[in-house]
């Protein structure tokens, strides 16, 4: 069983059914990003038919698959190039202009975001995705809106990659309204998480939350930390947040090239310690969007995210527009897989001892925890109706499995996110707490998971299905 979970971005290469089943047999959860794609239902690959092909597949394999979602936030893109790349040369002259236009038949750039113009002066470098095309602005016509810029490290440039200026913010801050607007339509699809760009502080967090929360939505927030600036804050962030994603991209264009690493180990360390989930992201297989197999570099990329404790691990373009999404995402599962079998990735107990219980739901996953690591535990059983107590349980890396059994399909999909944790589907027929043993045993026995005999550990509360109410701890025989 792995224990790391895996999330593959949705796009061209998986949009075929037979290839997104096959993808969903190891990932854990499909991304969608709002940047790339359309609303627009005349398109046959629109975000709507998107989500419903993810759902319909997800029943067929039976598994909880789970929806994140990127808004699309106010990361400036480039618009789109008629043949949806263009070569930039070393050396050579490009034109960025800012338009309405979204898209262009010549060699210029073209960005829909008059606004941070005037932020632009003469010698400034331009990131182009995520600093792999790098631009010197060397005059600038205000007239056209138009900079002319030298290439200093060229490459291929594909349509709608991120913009950014060197040590500046030229981005608005706070939820814009087609995000709002994108908050609502992804609540009545459904959905279960929503990833949030460029989190600066805690309350472009709660912005969103009073969206949903005005809805009557229930969908979970992630924050992608991708700024300095978020780091100063990250503490309040992470109390705002239900999980944080470590976006290395941008994140690397601010840290340098040798810090991110550290970052990303703290990052992901408080997360944990917050009771929240940390996933990490970007170019973790960048190299098999063209290749059927991993690097050696990025094996072991994937490994340390797992021996540093991530709850999941990402896939973005690799998924996406990869030439090998089904190879890509069954590399991933292999790697996590290995990477759990070293003994390091069972985070010592010190490190992850909270120093205050807040509540009874945490006291017995606290003690559950404490049991399981001195006995000869084969299982934690959660019956849990929200998820919180499987949340706890697995805060605690002890690389003992935990099932999360529970009633709610929605419950179901978001703890396929959480590191360890497997759920399971349990209408709660039964009013005795006798019959319920008797049903999780007929279950995990029935599924091979466990043999008559094995100790594990149920947690529940009296009386059974009440959200928040787990109150007790059992040992059991099965
Ligand atoms: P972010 O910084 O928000 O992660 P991104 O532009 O890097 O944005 P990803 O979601 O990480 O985008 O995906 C990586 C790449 O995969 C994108 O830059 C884009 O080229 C491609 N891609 C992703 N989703 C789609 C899609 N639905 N259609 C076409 N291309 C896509
Ligand atoms: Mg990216």
């Amino acid at each position: 069983m792995r224990r790391t979970k895996i999330i593959s971005t949705f796009g061209p290469s998986i949009a075929d059914p037979k290839i997104l089943q096959d993808v969903c047999e190891y990932a854990d959860v499909i991304r969608i990003n709002l940047a790339h794609g359309t609303w627009d239902e005349n398109e046959k690959y629109n975000h709507k038919r998107n989500i419903q092909l993810i759902k319909e597949t997800a029943k067929k394999l039976k598994k909880p698959v789970a929806i994140l979602v990127d808004l699309k936030g106010n990361k400036i893109r480039i618009g789109d190039f008629k043949n949806h790349m263009i070569e930039l040369e070393h050396a050579s002259d490009i034109n960025v202009i800012f338009t309405q236009e979204k898209k262009t038949n010549k060699h210029e750039i073209f960005i829909d975001a008059d606004y941070c113009f005037p932020k632009i002066e003469i010698g400034d470098r331009i990131l182009l995705d995520d600093g792999l095309i790098q631009l010197t602005v060397k005059s600038i016509n205000q007239k056209n809106m138009a900079l002319k810029c030298q290439v200093e490290k060229g490459g291929l440039l594909r349509s709608n990659k991120g913009f950014e200026v060197e040590n500046k913010i030229i981005h608005r801050s706070g939820l814009g309204e087609e995000d709002k607007k994108d908050i609502k339509r992804l609540a009545e699809l459904g959905i279960d998480w929503i990833a949030l760009s460029f989190v600066n502080e805690a309350s472009d967090v709660t912005q969103a939350r009073e969206v949903l929360t005005q809805i009557g939505s229930r969908i979970n927030l992630i924050a992608k930390i991708e700024r300095l600036e978020a780091l100063k804050q990250l503490f309040w962030i992470i109390k705002a947040c239900d999980g944080v994603m470590v976006a290395r991209g941008d994140l690397a264009l601010e840290s340098g090239p040798g810090e991110l690493t550290g970052l990303q180990k703290d990052i992901i360390k408080q997360t944990v310690k917050g009771k929240r989930i940390a996933i990490t992201a970007t170019q973790m297989m960048e190299s098999m969007i063209s290749n059927p197999t991993p690097t050696r570099a990025e094996m072991t990329d994937v490994s340390n995210a797992v021996l540093d404790g991530t709850d999941a691990v990402m896939l973005s373009a690799e998924t996406a527009i990869g030439n090998h999404p089904v190879e890509t995402v069954k590399a991933m599962h292999e790697v996590c897989m290995g990477a759990e079998t070293y003994q390091e990735s069972i985070t010592k107990n010190e490190e992850y001892k909270f120093s205050e219980i807040n509540n009874i739901d945490e006291a017995i996953a606290i003690s559950s925890m404490s049991i399981a690591r001195n006995m000869e535990i084969k299982a934690i059983v959660a019956l849990t109706e929200s998820g919180s107590t499987a949340l706890m349980l697995s805060r605690y890396r002890t690389n003992i499995p935990i099932y999360a059994f529970t009633r709610n399909e929605d419950t179901q999909r978001r703890v396929s996110l959480y590191r360890g944790v497997i759920s399971y589907q349990y209408p709660f027929l039964v009013d005795s707490m006798a019959d319920v043993i008797e049903d999780v045993r007929s279950e995990l026995i029935g599924s091979s998971i466990l043999k008559s005999g094995d100790l594990i550990v149920l947690t529940s509360g009296s009386p059974l299905r009440v959200s928040g109410g787990t109150n007790s701890l059992r040992l059991i025989n099965i």
